[in-house]
């Protein structure tokens, strides 16, 4: 197997990292004077594991992955600014994703000052490698896909995916954030087949913990070890670290939610099939569904008045006059279907 090392930035690679008091002693001891911590107000006066080996186990145990194969961000979107960070050299290294995607990417890539470059979905949305090769060149750390692509809602193809991997010398990362609603197998057993794959998974979806800001990547333990090496010593909270390990241990609750999201999603598309002014609603495998209108602006206005927000995504490329919108309860899908129903377009 190859290496990522040449891939780090050189700063990075000779980084030699905080050292915690945490780190620095990992026993049982009686007494903790170490740390200048409040010895009141227990058990949150003490700072947490720094390598989070608790919740990383429970996740290693859901995900059949290794710990070391594992790294916990306050966020996917802490996971996605350090691998910026770790691997791209400001002003003289890019990254290159597909568009239309998540937009966090291209503005990580803007505020550490590296170059974003976007490579055009084909038809369907489909990844089009084409694009992506004439976007590459020998600066190119990063590719970040998504899959399924939000704002698109469609899972990339394991093929053309596979291709890119056999072709690029970077890292190849992503994006998971949506696979738990997708029938489809993702591509975490891949990242430890390869130096240079990485998968971004969240719990803010699937798992209904957007409040609590875990994300976590998974890749070979390479690109895991310089992640660690970089990440604030704290970055999850005991809190966060808590409550992640008991939502873990409530995966078949989770699972009848998301199997009901999954269902409402399929209602919902025969409900707005009906209506007339929607031309197109595109397949999806998240929970959400973009859907094509005679007039995006209009009716994106018209569900607001009745304080029912949908976002309108018709600036993104190739999504003109498209909504997204998410599946919510059948309460909430019924309230908006009906303000969509009663919206009468302008002569
Ligand atoms: C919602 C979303 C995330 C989640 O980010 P968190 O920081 O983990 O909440 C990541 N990627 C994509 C594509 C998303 O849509």
């Amino acid at each position: 197997m190859g290496s990522v090392n040449s891939l780090i930035r050189k700063n990075i690679r000779s980084l030699k990292p905080y050292s915690s008091a945490r780190d620095e002693y990992q026993g049982d001891a009686a007494v903790f004077l170490d740390a200048n911590e409040n010895p009141y107000f227990a058990p949150l006066n003490r700072y947490p594991d720094p390598r989070q080996r608790s919740l990383r186990s429970v996740i290693s145990g859901i995900k059949s992955i290794p710990d070391e194969n594992i790294f916990l961000g306050n966020g996917s979107d802490e996971a996605i600014d350090i691998l910026v960070r770790a691997f791209c050299e400001p002003g003289s290294d890019n990254i290159v994703s597909i568009d239309p995607t998540y937009g966090m990417y291209e503005v990580t890539a803007a505020i550490n000052g590296v170059e974003f470059r976007k490579a055009p979905l084909g038809e369907d949305f489909c990844l089009d490698n084409r694009e992506i090769r004439r976007m590459a060149d020998r600066n190119t750390k990063i590719i970040f896909l998504c899959s399924p692509n939000n704002p698109t809602g469609n899972s990339l193809s394991k093929q053309e995916v596979e291709e890119l991997l056999g072709w690029f010398g970077g890292l190849l990362v992503i994006d998971e954030a949506y696979i738990d609603f997708s029938s489809r197998p993702g591509f975490i057993d891949e990242t430890l087949k390869t130096h240079n794959m990485a998968v971004l998974q969240t719990l803010s979806k699937g798992w209904g913990r957007a409040g609590i800001r875990l994300g976590m990547a998974f890749g070979n333990s390479e690109i895991i070890e310089v992640m660690n090496k970089i990440k604030p010593p704290y970055n999850i909270n005991s809190l966060t670290a808590e409550e992640a390990v008991r939502t873990l241990g409530r995966a078949e609750e989770v699972r009848q939610h998301i199997n009901e999201i999954i269902c409402a999603r399929d209602l919902l598309r025969e409900k707005l099939d009906k209506i007339e002014y929607v031309e197109k609603i595109y397949p999806s495998d998240a929970n959400f569904m973009l859907i094509r209108v005679v007039n995006a602006d209009r009716i994106y206005e018209h569900l607001k008045a009745q304080k029912i927000i949908v976002r309108n995504r018709s600036n993104a490329r190739g999504c003109e006059n498209c909504l997204r919108i998410t599946v919510g309860t059948a309460e909430e899908n019924d309230r908006m279907l009906n303000a969509m129903r009663n919206y009468k377009p302008e002569r």
